[in-house]
Parts: structure tokens; sequence; C-alpha cells
């Protein structure tokens, strides 16, 4: 996808802050931070919305979620619950789809926000 400026990251033909990165997945900084931590995590494959991944891709958006606590606990945003069950900690996770859905890169990306209460002031 020539025009995909996801894609350009993946190829490193523009530079990114990656935070993550193997051979179907790469993670990197969200250039304009919503939240004191703000990551996208992408797969490396060129799918366009979530509406266009098919079922052939089920393991790579599995991979994406299963990244994403991942990612959020080594910049700390864990989400810990102590003896008594009390959960403590904390990120949130978002996948805009489409124009309705507040899509601005046509490269499924999901968004993983951290910070104290990191959803307060959050445009999308
Ligand atoms: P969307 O609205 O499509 O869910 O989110 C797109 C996100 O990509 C936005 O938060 C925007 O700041 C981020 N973004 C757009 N272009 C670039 C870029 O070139 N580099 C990085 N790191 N993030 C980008
Ligand atoms: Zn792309």
């Amino acid at each position: 996808m020539p025009d995909c400026i996801f894609c350009k990251i993946v190829a490193k033909q523009i530079p990114a802050s990656i935070v993550y990165e193997d051979d179907d997945v790469l993670a990197f900084k969200d250039i304009h931070p919503a939240a004191p931590v703000h990551l996208l995590l992408i797969p490396k494959v060129h799918i366009a919305t979530l509406s266009q991944a098919t079922a052939s891709q089920v393991d790579v958006l599995g991979k994406l979620l299963a990244l994403a606590p991942k990612l959020a606990a080594e910049h700390g945003c864990a989400v810990t619950i102590d003896e008594a069950g009390v959960p403590h900690g904390g990120f949130k996770t978002l996948i805009n789809s489409g124009p309705d859905g507040g899509q601005e890169v046509y490269h499924l990306h999901l968004h993983v926000y951290g910070g104290p209460k990191p959803w307060r002031g959050l445009a999308s």
C-alpha cells in the first residue's frame, strides 16, 4: 500500500518511535499523544479497517490484543489485583473503524492509552 503511512512505518521508510516488533506486528508511540502513554499496535500486513479483516487474520488480531497488556505493563500501566481483590492501575484500548468510527489512518491500529484516568479529555 504505497500511500499508507503505517505501511511506510513498517517498511522503515519513515521514522517512528518503535516499542515492539516481531514478524507479524509493530508497536510505536503515537506522534500526537492523547495521554501520558499512547501507543499504536498494528499488523504488519495492510488491513484497512477492522471490517476488512478476514477470518484468516484472526491470529494477528489476537496477537494485537494479547500484546496490549504486555506493552501497557512495560510502560507502567499494568492492571494489578491485590490480595483483597481490589484492582489497581490500568489502561484503555480503542480501535476506531471507518469515518463514523473516527478512523483517520486506514491501516488497522489498536490504540493503547495509559496514565491517570487516560480516557479523560480524549477526543476519540
Ligand atoms: P485514528 O483516528 O485513525 O484511530 O488514529 C490515528 C492515529 O495515528 C492518531 O492518533 C495520530 O496521531 C497517529 N498518527 C498519524 N500519523 C502518524 C505518524 O506518522 N506517526 C505516528 N507515530 N503516529 C501517527
Ligand atoms: Zn498500510
